[in-house]
């Protein structure tokens, strides 16, 4: 196919030329030259997404992505690397290279403009931590932002709350779950080896904002419509919450499951990222069942953008079913 392309261009740029060389030869003039070719532009990608929901109004965000080696072992570290690999290929997914996005989601309630998590911020540009950037693209501004709850405390959802030592949204309230809150912030985690890492971005990016912030659990409501629900096990306070206007539901999912082939087609595979695994496996199988069998659309952080998708029930694990164009009717 490509060489009968070829051939055939190459052929009509024959007849083009010959037939310019005719011309300038009648005008008695030279061949102009060939025009140049288009420039290669490089990957372009679409990171704004909205739509209506209810009275609401939704804006995911895509902060960035990383490449690492992958899933395994990130995903199925309990497996046998072969096996992992294997599943991989069979679900179209390149066996030793992944990708993982970052996706921030805004709720316009009309009343409240309401931003879950923070995105990256500095720590990981050049390939993530544009949602500031990308809030002013949206038609928001940073200042404009009255509410950030956050899911948890990890760095890929705190490290967008500061920039350059001042708070990125600087007009905001937070909801801060209040586990995870207890657990992350004495200064004491900062310095154990295991935790310096998100211990010190949680020292210079959360505590910073602690009284400017809720502290809140399951069931509490960030604003009418916007509920908390406990999540636990991906860290110890992790929360996901439930949206909720005119009827319609949504549940914003943080990290409740991180891929959206391994996460639901195996949600009992350990993933390193999960500091509780037997408590994350729990969660995930009962938020991945709850989506199943109330038909809702969740957006995941960490699904591919825009991030909004549905969960269906089959032969008792699940599958992602990306959103097409239910959300723009
Ligand atoms: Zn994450």
């Amino acid at each position: 196919m490509t060489e009968v392309i070829t051939t055939r261009r190459e052929a009509l740029k024959g007849c083009a030329l010959a037939g310019a060389a005719a011309l300038a030869a009648g005008a008695g003039l030279s061949a102009a030259p060939a025009r140049a070719a288009a420039a290669l532009q490089g990957p372009a990608r679409p990171v704004i997404y909205r739509f209506g929901f209810g009275a609401f109004e939704v804006t995911t965000i895509l902060d960035g992505a990383i490449q690492l080696e992958g899933p395994y072992p990130i995903f199925g570290e309990d497996q046998f690397e072969e096996d992992v690999k294997a599943f991989a290929e069979q679900n179209f997914l390149p066996p030793g290279m992944m990708e993982i996005a970052f996706t921030v989601t805004l709720v316009n309630t009309g009343e409240k403009l309401v931003m879950f998590d923070s995105g990256n911020g500095a720590g990981r540009r050049p390939n993530a931590g544009h949602l500031r950037n990308l809030v002013t693209e949206a038609g928001l501004s940073p200042d404009a932002v009255d509410i950030v709850a956050m899911t948890h405390f990890h760095p890929d959802h705190i490290g967008g709350l500061a920039e350059e030592g001042a708070a990125a949204f600087p007009d905001a309230e937070y909801c801060f779950p209040s586990t995870e809150y207890d657990f992350w912030s004495p200064p004491e985690v900062a310095e154990a080896e295991a935790t310096a890492r998100v211990g010190k971005l949680v020292q210079s990016n959360v505590v910073p904002q602690a009284e400017k912030a809720r502290m809140i659990g399951g069931g509490d409501a960030v604003v009418s419509g916007i509920e908390a629900m406990d999540a636990f096990g991906h860290t110890p306070g992790h929360t996901v919450y439930h949206v909720e206007s005119e009827g319609k539901r949504l549940l914003l999912g943080g990290d409740f499951c991180n891929h959206y082939v391994m996460s639901l087609a195996q949600p009992e595979w350990h993933v390193r990222f999960d500091m509780d695994k037997d408590g994350a496996v729990a969660t995930r199988k009962a938020l991945l069942s709850m989506l199943a069998a109330e038909r809702i659309p969740f957006v995941g952080y960490h699904m591919p953008f825009p991030a909004v998708g549905y969960v269906e029930e089959a032969d008792g694990a699940y599958r992602y079913v990306p959103a097409s164009y239910q959300m723009n009717l």
